[in-house]
């Protein structure tokens, strides 16, 4: 039994085995996708950025379409 601080709640929980928890090192999956949201939120702050991103990500899209191929 170990006792654990949640990075996103900063609740104090006790687990088993750290390793074999889902969640861990946060104390729920709510926790653990909220902060995979942030990080998210902060690598994209930049809406240029994200833009230029989304736009390169559609050519690519645009170039390789495994349907098209082998017709
Ligand atoms: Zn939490």
């Amino acid at each position: 039994m170990r006792e654990v601080t949640c990075p996103q709640c900063q609740l104090r929980f006790k687990v088993q085995d750290l390793a074999a928890d889902a969640y861990a090192p946060f104390c729920s999956q709510r926790c653990r996708d909220l902060d995979l949201g942030n990080w998210l939120n902060e690598r994209y702050s930049v809406p240029v950025e994200t833009e230029r991103v989304a736009r390169m990500m559609h050519r690519e899209g645009e170039e390789y379409d495994p349907f098209a191929a082998g017709e």
